[in-house]
C-alpha cells in the first residue's frame, strides 16, 4: 500500500535494478523519485502476446513464436563459422531455428528449455526455418517481462537500456503496489475512471492493448486535477486573506462618461462592464482577466472600471506594456473625458465646452496623469513635474495614472488604490501583476488584467486559472474582417501600388519591418533603410519612420503626425504592436512575414481595419520552412484569434506558448492540452467543487499532500500572494 505522495519522497535509487550509474541520467531525465518513474509512461507498446501456433507462423514477417527446444547442435563446416541449429516444437508443429555464429546458444537452450523467439520464418530449401531469432527463455521471470506480452517501449534515458528501464520500473510497482486512490468511488464512477492503481498497472504492463487509453486518462486527470486544485486554493486563499474593501460605485462619472461616448456600447462591453461592477462592489479584491479581441473596445470598459472607483473617493492605475501605448491611453481617455466635460479646464477643447464641462471644473473633473520613463504630464497643470505629480498621486490629487512600469518602482505612492488595470497582460509577468497590487500597502486593490492574446480556452483554464475571466465577444458594428493576402518578395510591387492607392482614397498604411531577434539596433537599422528606400519608390506620399531606437518624445511626435494624419505611410518596427488606434489606417504590409510568430503577427494585423473602411493585411514572405508556410496559410486563412491561438498552440507545441515557462503549464508532463480538453474541464471543475466543500483540503489529506509533493517548487508561485 503506498500513496503516491509517499512514493513522490523515495528517492529513484531505492528501485531494485537502479544502481548508482543509472540515478545520474534518471535525473537529468526529471526521474528523481518512485513517483517519477511511475510517471515515465511508455510512449508506445509492441504487442508480442500475439503468439501464432507453429504450424500457422505466416512466413516473411518478424514473429515472436514459443516452443520447447527438443534439440540442438553446433556444426563447423569452415573455419570461422559455426552453425547452431535447434529444433522447437509446440502442440502443433516444429521448427527448424539457426543461428550463425552463437555457439553460446547449445549452452543457453538446453533440450527442454522453453523460450520465445522473435524473427522471421522463410522456406529455405524446402523446409520452414528461423534464422538469428532474438531470445528469450521463459524460465527466467525477467525475461518473461519482455517476451509473450504486450511490452512497453518507454522514451530512451540516457544509455540506460530498455530492458533495465522495464525491469526497473516492473520493480517499482510490485513495491507500490496497491496503490491508494485518494478520489472517491462515486466520483470515479461519474467521470468513468479507473483505479489509481489499475492505472498504473495498465499504462505500463498492460493485459491489453485497449486498457491502456483508460489508463493513461485516469493518469493525466490527476495530473489536471493536481495543478487545478493548486489555482483553486490559490483563489481560495486571494479571496479569504486579502483585505480588500467594497467600492461604493455611484454612476455618477460613470454614465457622464458613457453619456459622453461617440458611440453606444456593445452588448459585450455592458455585460462585462455589469461584471466588474459587481465585483468592485464585493468586500473581497477582484482578480478578473478581460479578455478580448484586438479592436473589441477594451479601454473603454478599463475606463468604467477606474471611474466607478474614482466617484466612491479612490485613485486608478492603468499600466500598458511600452511608452508608446501609455501614451495613446492617455490621450485616448483624456480626449473621451473631455468629450464628457469630466475635464478640468485646461485640458477642455473648447469646442466642447458646455455645461458638462462647467460643472466638471466645479469638482467632479477627473485628474488625469501619465507616467513614464521619459514623461510627467496631468491633465489639470500642462507644466507639472515628475516630482509635482509623485507628490499629486500620493496625496490622492490625481484619479487616474497612466503608465509603464514606472508605476511599479520606487517612489510611487497613492494614497488610496482602489482599481488597477494592467493592459496587454502577456508582456508582463505574474511577479509585475503582484507588485502593482503591493503600491496599495495594506489593501487590495481591485485587479482587472487585459489582454488581446487570444488564449485557447485550454490555456486560460491554466494559466489564468485563478482569476475570474470576462470575455467581449462582439466587435463593435461596421466592422469587416480584414482581408489578408500573401505575396511573394517578387510581386512586392503589388503591395506598394495597393499603398498608393488605398492613400490616393485617404486612408493611410503601416509597413511593417522584418524583426530583428535581440536586436533593436539593427531592426532600427533596416528599418531606416527601408524607409529611404520607399520614400523614393513613392516620392508622392509622406512615409514617416518610427522605431525603437527613438527617443520617446520623438516617437510620440511621429504618432501624433500619424494619427493626426499628416503621415500616410508609416514604416515602423514592432513598437506599434500592440494597442495603437489608428482607425484611418486601413492597410498594413508585413515586411518577411515568415520571420514573425502568428500571435505576433495577429496582433500586427489587430492595427488595420479598426474603423468603417475595411483593412487589408498584405503579407510579404517567401516562407523558408513548413512552419511558416503554415503560420501564413492560417493568417490567410481565419482572422479568429481563437483559431489561431489553436494553431499557434498546435504548430509550435504548448511547452513554448505564450511565456508558459512560468504558468505551471510547463510543468504538464501526461496531459496534452489539446487532446484532452475534456479531462482539463472535468478536472476543473472537480477541482474547484473540492475547494468549495472543503477549503483547507482538511477532509481530504490525501489529495493536498500529493498538491504539494507532486507540483513542489512549481506551485510556490501558487501559493505565493
Ligand atoms: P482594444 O480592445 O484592442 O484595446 P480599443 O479599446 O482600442 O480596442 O478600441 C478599438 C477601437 O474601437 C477604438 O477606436 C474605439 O474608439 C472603438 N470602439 C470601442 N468601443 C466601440 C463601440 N462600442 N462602438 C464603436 N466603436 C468602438
Ligand atoms: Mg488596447
Amino acid at each position: 500500500m503506498a500513496t503516491l505522495s509517499r512514493l513522490a519522497g523515495v528517492p529513484v535509487i531505492e528501485v531494485k535494478g537502479i544502481g548508482k550509474e543509472k540515478v545520474k541520467p534518471l535525473n537529468g531525465a526529471g526521474v528523481e523519485t518512485v513517483a517519477d518513474l511511475l510517471h515515465h509512461l511508455p510512449r508506445t507498446y509492441v504487442d508480442r502476446s500475439d503468439r501464432p501456433e507453429l504450424s500457422r507462423v505466416p512466413l516473411g514477417t518478424e514473429v515472436t513464436v514459443i516452443g520447447e527446444v527438443k534439440s540442438i547442435a553446433t556444426r563447423r563446416p569452415r573455419a570461422k563459422l559455426a552453425i547452431t541449429e535447434a529444433r522447437i516444437s509446440d502442440e502443433t508443429a516444429t521448427l527448424k531455428v539457426v543461428w550463425f555464429n552463437q555457439p553460446f546458444r547449445e549452452r543457453q537452450l538446453t533440450p527442454g528449455t522453453e523460450a520465445a523467439f522473435s524473427g522471421t520464418v522463410e522456406s529455405y530449401r524446402g523446409s520452414l526455418q528461423m534464422a538469428n531469432p532474438v531470445v528469450a527463455p521463459l524460465n527466467s521471470e525477467r525475461e518473461s517481462l519482455h517476451m509473450g506480452r504486450i511490452v512497453p517501449i518507454y522514451p530512451q534515458i540516457g544509455k540506460i537500456k530498455p530492458f533495465e528501464l522495464i525491469d526497473a520500473i516492473s520493480n517499482a510497482l510490485r513495491r507500490a503496489r496497491p496503490i491508494t486512490d485518494p478520489l472517491p468511488d462515486v466520483l470515479l464512477a461519474e467521470r468513468g475512471l479507473m483505479s489509481r492503481d489499475a492505472a498504473f498497472a495498465d499504462i505500463h504492463f498492460p493485459e491489453t492493448l485497449d486498457r491502456t487509453g483508460p489508463a493513461r486518462d485516469r493518469l493525466v486527470y490527476d495530473e489536471l486535477l493536481r495543478l487545478e486544485l493548486a489555482l483553486a486554493l490559490r483563489k481560495r486563499r486571494q479571496t479569504e486573506e486579502a483585505t480588500g474593501f467594497a467600492h461604493r460605485p455611484t454612476g455618477e462619472l460613470t454614465e457622464t462618461f458613457l453619456g459622453g461616448l461617440p458611440y453606444e456600447l456593445t452588448g459585450a462591453q455592458r455585460r462585462v462592464i455589469g461584471e466588474i461592477v459587481e465585483d468592485l462592489k464585493e468586500a473581497h479584491p477582484m482578480h478578473r482577466l478581460l479578455h478580448g479581441e484586438v479592436g473589441s473596445g477594451k479601454t473603454v470598459v478599463a475606463v468604467v472600471a477606474l471611474l466607478s472607483g474614482v466617484e466612491g473617493g479612490w485613485q486608478g492605475a492603468i499600466m500598458a506594456p511600452t511608452e508608446v501605448l501609455a501614451e495613446q491611453h492617455f490621450l485616448g481617455v483624456t480626449t473621451l473625458l473631455a468629450r464628457a466635460g469630466l475635464s478640468p479646464e485646461p485640458f477642455a477643447a473648447p469646442s466642447e465646452l458646455g455645461m458638462d464641462s462647467l460643472f466638471g471644473s466645479d469638482g467632479s473633473a477627473v485628474h488625469i496623469g501619465i507616467l513614464t520613463g521619459s514623461t510627467a504630464v496631468a491633465n489639470y497643470s500642462p507644466d507639472i513635474s515628475r516630482a509635482e505629480l509623485l507628490d499629486d498621486v500620493a496625496a490622492g490629487q490625481v484619479d487616474i495614472l497612466v503608465g509603464t512600469h514606472a508605476l511599479i518602482q520606487e517612489g510611487v505612492h497613492f494614497a488610496k488604490l482602489g482599481v488597477a488595470v494592467v493592459d496587454e497582460q502577456h508582456r508582463f509577468g505574474v511577479a509585475q501583476r503582484v507588485l502593482l497590487r503591493e503600491k496599495a500597502d495594506s489593501i487590495e486593490p481591485d485587479l482587472l488584467i487585459m489582454t488581446a492574446t487570444p488564449i485557447p480556452r485550454t490555456l486560460s483554464m491554466t494559466l489564468y486559472g485563478d482569476l475570474d475571466i470576462s470575455a467581449l465577444d462582439e466587435m463593435p458594428p461596421g466592422r469587416t474582417p480584414v482581408k489578408t493576402r500573401i505575396l511573394s518578395r517578387a510581386d512586392e510591387v503589388l503591395a506598394w501600388e495597393e499603398v498608393q492607392e488605398q492613400v490616393a482614397a485617404g486612408r493611410q498604411a503601416f509597413v511593417v519591418c522584418p524583426l530583428v531577434e535581440d536586436s533593436p539596433k539593427v531592426e532600427a537599422a533596416s528599418a531606416t533603410t527601408e524607409h529611404s528606400r520607399l520614400s523614393a519608390l513613392m516620392p508622392a506620399l509622406r512615409v514617416g519612420l518610427i522605431h525603437g531606437q527613438l527617443r520617446p518624445m520623438d516617437k510620440e511626435a511621429v504618432m501624433s503626425e500619424f494619427r493626426a494624419g499628416e503621415i500616410d505611410v508609416l514604416v515602423a518596427t514592432t513598437v506599434i504592436e500592440v494597442g495603437i488606434d489608428i482607425p484611418n489606417a486601413t492597410v498594413m504590409v508585413i515586411e518577411d512575414a515568415d520571420r514573425f510568430g502568428l500571435s505576433q503577427l495577429h496582433q500586427l494585423r489587430g492595427r488595420v481595419g479598426r474603423g468603417q473602411h475595411p483593412g487589408l493585411c498584405l503579407l510579404i514572405a517567401d516562407p523558408a520552412n513548413e512552419d511558416a508556410g503554415e503560420r501564413l496559410a492560417a493568417m490567410a486563412a481565419t482572422t479568429d484569434g481563437f483559431v489561431l491561438a489553436q494553431e499557434d498552440l498546435r504548430i509550435r507545441g504548448q511547452g513554448t506558448v505564450f511565456g508558459a515557462r512560468q504558468s505551471g503549464v510547463a510543468d504538464l508532463k501526461l496531459a496534452d492540452l489539446l487532446r484532452d480538453l475534456d479531462l482539463l474541464i472535468a478536472a476543473r471543475n472537480d477541482a474547484f467543487a473540492i475547494v468549495d466543500r472543503d477549503p483547507g483540503l482538511t477532509d481530504h489529506p490525501e489529495l493536498a499532500e500529493e498538491v504539494r509533493a507532486m507540483l513542489g517548487e512549481s506551485v510556490d508561485w501558487l501559493f505565493k500572494s
